[in-house]
Parts: C-alpha cells; structure tokens; sequence
C-alpha cells in the first residue's frame, strides 16, 4: 500500500557511491526503494555495494563503478540499459573531501578531489544523458556543498570547494542543454551532515565551532539530505531545473 503510493513508483535510479553504511548515497538509495524505484548502487568495493543493495530488497543492484573512469561509468550503464531498457534518475553522490589548507594542496591531492566529485559527475551524466534524450525524459541530482557557496570553511579545503563550485557550474549548463530534450538536471547542497566522509578526521574543538555557526543548532542527517534527492528527483519538482537546494540548517541565511 505504501508502494502504490512512492514518488518514484516504477523509475529506474542510479545512485553513486552509495554503499557507505552512514553516507548521504545510502540514505538516498534507501529512500528511492521506499517510494518504489529501482535501484542500481555504485561504489569501489564489490562486496560493500552488493550488501547496500540486498538489504534494499530485491531487484536492486549493487554494482563496482569507480566514477573517475568513464569508460567504466559507460560499461555499467550499457549493463543497466540491457536491463532495464531505459534510466529515468542518476543520483551523482560520490565524493571525497579533504581538510587542507591551500598550500598544502599537492597536485595530487587536486587530482584526487576534482576527480572525483567533478570528473565524476561529468562522466556519469555523459553516461546516461544518451537514453535519457532517447526516452525524452530524465531528472539528474548533482550533489554539491554549501562549500561551493560560502568559499569552503566547513571541513574540506579549498580544492574541495572548488570542485563543488564546479558541481553549480556544470549542473546550470547542464540544465540549460538537456531542458529542451525533457532533461531535468538540480543541485543539492548540504551543510553539516552526519556522516563518515570526515573519516575521524574532525577535531571536537572543530565540530563545536561548526555547531555553533548552525541556527538550528545540530548536522543534517543523511536522510534529511536524501529527502532533497527525492523531491528533485520526481515529478513534483517537474518545473524545476537549474536550480540549487539548500539544506544546511541555516548556515547560509544571508
Ligand atoms: P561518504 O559516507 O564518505 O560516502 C561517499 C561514498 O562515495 C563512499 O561510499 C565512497 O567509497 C564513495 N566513493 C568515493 N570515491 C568514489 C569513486 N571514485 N567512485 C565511486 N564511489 C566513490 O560521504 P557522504 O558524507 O555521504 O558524502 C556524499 C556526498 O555528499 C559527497 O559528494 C560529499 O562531498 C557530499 N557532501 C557531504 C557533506 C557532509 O557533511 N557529509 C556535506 C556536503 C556535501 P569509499 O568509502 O570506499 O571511499
């Protein structure tokens, strides 16, 4: 009875590095199964992602796709569209943060954010952007960060802000180029959630000072940020594309 209702009863969705047990991907991809999508979950580590995508149920997919690698984004989606014949959501969730000052930036370290949360987003919306035209219809989520809006200061570093920005960018002329062919394509930017993308990393001196800037005085939770995925991703969002949703519990009232 609760499925008859979902508002993505029937849609196929791509969510990105979705196998982290605390993370933002997961929470999505849980959600999207409750409101009756189908879902194929992408990450590094096999075993992780099959498990992510038994415990949805069955029908769901958990496969490896290291987003950086376009051809490997191109192998997965082929695998999904002999599958499933078509794509209706891609959730561009994978990234990795970085708590570094500017000069300590190496290129590698650039590499390794941009790459990711930026190459990534690239490649898999070219991966699936050729059926989503075919069927007319398509609604892509970028996740960004309200890093990408108030120049970092949160936890990563301005490498990471930078490739979020670019996340904006990307996703706004995305939007613009895809509208016509029914393509929906949005941006969520979180503030503070509740995760494990800090891996250890955050200082409580650190975590106390971020509270402190939050008006509602306490992180996201991961479901908090999937309910944004949701709403950009189904019909209720129909008119919206470009656009940018912030879910940061006040941090940037301005
Ligand atoms: P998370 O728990 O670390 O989840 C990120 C997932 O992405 C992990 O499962 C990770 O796998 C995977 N991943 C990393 N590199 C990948 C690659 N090359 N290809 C495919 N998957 C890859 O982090 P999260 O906090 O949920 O973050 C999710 C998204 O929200 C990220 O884009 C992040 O930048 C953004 N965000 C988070 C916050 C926050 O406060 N948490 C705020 C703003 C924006 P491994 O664990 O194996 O590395």
């Amino acid at each position: 009875m609760a499925q008859a209702m979902g508002l993505l009863q029937g849609r196929r969705a791509i969510v990105t590095g979705a196998a982290s047990p605390r993370g933002i991907g997961r929470a999505t991809a849980r959600l999207f199964a409750e409101h009756g999508a189908t879902l194929a979950l992408l990450d590094l580590e096999r075993e992780a992602v099959e498990a992510a995508a038994a415990e949805l149920g069955e029908g769901h997919l958990g496969l490896v796709c290291d987003v950086c690698d376009g051809k490997a984004c191109r192998r997965v989606v082929e695998t999904l569209l002999d599958r499933w014949g078509g794509i209706d959501v891609l959730v561009n969730n994978a990234g990795i943060t970085q708590p570094l000052r500017l000069s300590q930036i190496r290129p590698e370290d650039y590499d390794a954010v941009l790459d990711v949360n930026l190459r990534g987003t690239l490649n898999m919306s070219q991966a699936v952007v050729p059926a989503m035209r075919r069927q007319r219809t398509g609604s892509i989520v970028n996740i960004s960060s309200v890093s990408a809006q108030r120049g970092g200061g949160v936890f990563g570093g301005p490498h990471y802000a930078a490739a979020k920005a670019g996340i904006l960018g990307l996703t706004k002329a995305m939007a613009r180029e895809l509208a016509p062919e029914g393509i929906r394509v949005n941006a969520v930017c979180p503030g503070f959630i509740d995760t494990d993308i800090t891996a250890g990393e955050l200082s409580p001196e650190r975590l106390e000072r971020i509270l402190e800037e939050i008006p509602l005085g306490r992180p996201g939770e991961a479901r908090e940020i999937a309910g944004c995925c949701l709403f950009l991703a189904s019909d209720l969002a129909g008119y919206v594309t470009g656009a940018e949703l912030d879910a940061n519990g006040g941090l940037l009232i301005h």
